[in-house]
């Protein structure tokens, strides 16, 4: 049986020789190549080649994996997401919508930026269950007053293109979520100025002006992500094979595994390898190329 898929590939510079031997790549890993585009920025360039799958799709993103270019990722993304009329986005927060990792800064104004550091990366590796290195990491912060939230709010940068990103689907009038295992207290202004209808996070516990180390009601972990994106997409009346989830994390992989396509972002070597595609660019825009929009 064949099936439609578009063979996305960027990277910083893709040059002519990158682009035949991609083409010969594809042809290897069981795809017919058709109509090709080239597009790209300042930033990087991208190729799309529209071809007809004669094999497994995880399959040949195995091969292509396997036989890439040095700095360049091929994303195979089924061309009935890419032409969807209406697609969902869930994004991870923390080094995926933005630079950061909130806890990081937050652990800072306890002194305790490096333990937390430790443990926060172990927990993206899927070394450590995802609640309980949240409990311990949050534990450090009691005491703390809250008006540290207000200064860790103002350090928080964007990604790189995210804005763009964000934007673009909305225009095309596709729908945009974020679901962070980070707190609402940070995400509530990005969300809002990013003018997003979903998102969620933990809430820190703040009594009598200080945070006590705790958080309330359930963890958002890698389950909660995935039960969101299930959720909020049928909310929208989107099927799940039109949506897209990025993250870079071990507590993302639920979600990037039922997404329609689940896109890695400068991710950890265990979320790149279970993921169907990869960026590795610090650019999160890239995701509108594979996604289409
Ligand atoms: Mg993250």
């Amino acid at each position: 049986m064949s099936s439609n898929v578009t063979a996305v590939s960027y990277g910083l510079k893709l040059s002519l020789p990158d682009i035949q031997r991609l083409r010969s790549l594809l042809t290897a890993a069981g795809l017919g190549v058709g109509a090709e585009t080239r597009t790209g920025d300042a930033r990087f360039e991208v190729y799309a080649a529209d071809c007809a799958l004669d094999a497994r799709l995880d399959g040949a993103r195995r091969a292509l994996a396997a036989a890439g270019i040095e700095g360049v990722d091929t994303a195979l993304v089924p061309a009935a997401l890419r032409s969807a009329p209406r697609k969902f986005l869930i994004m991870d927060v923390d080094s995926t919508l933005i630079q950061q990792e909130v806890i990081e800064l937050l652990a800072a104004y306890a002194g305790k930026r490096e333990e937390v550091t430790a443990v926060t990366e172990a927990a993206m590796r899927g070394e450590l269950d995802f609640a309980q290195s949240l409990h311990a990491r949050v534990a450090v912060l009691a005491g703390l007053p809250a008006d540290v939230v207000e200064s860790v709010r103002s350090e928080v940068r964007l990604t790189e293109g995210a804005a763009e990103l964000v934007a673009a689907f909305q225009s095309a009038g596709h729908a945009v979520a974020v679901v962070s295992g980070g707190f609402n207290q940070i995400l509530r202004p990005i969300a809002e100025d990013l003018g997003l209808h979903y998102w969620i996070a933990n809430e820190l516990e703040i009594v009598d002006g200080a945070l006590t180390g705790k958080v309330l009601g359930d963890v958002i972990d890698r389950a909660a992500k995935e039960k969101y994106l299930r959720e909020w997409a049928a909310a929208e009346g989107i099927p799940m094979e039109h949506t897209i989830a990025v993250g870079d994390g071990a507590n993302d992989l639920d979600m990037l595994g039922a997404a329609g396509i689940g896109i890695a972002f400068n991710a950890k070597p265990a979320v790149r390898a279970a993921a169907d595609a990869a960026v590795n660019l610090p650019y999160l825009d890239a995701v509108r190329y594979i996604a289409g929009v």
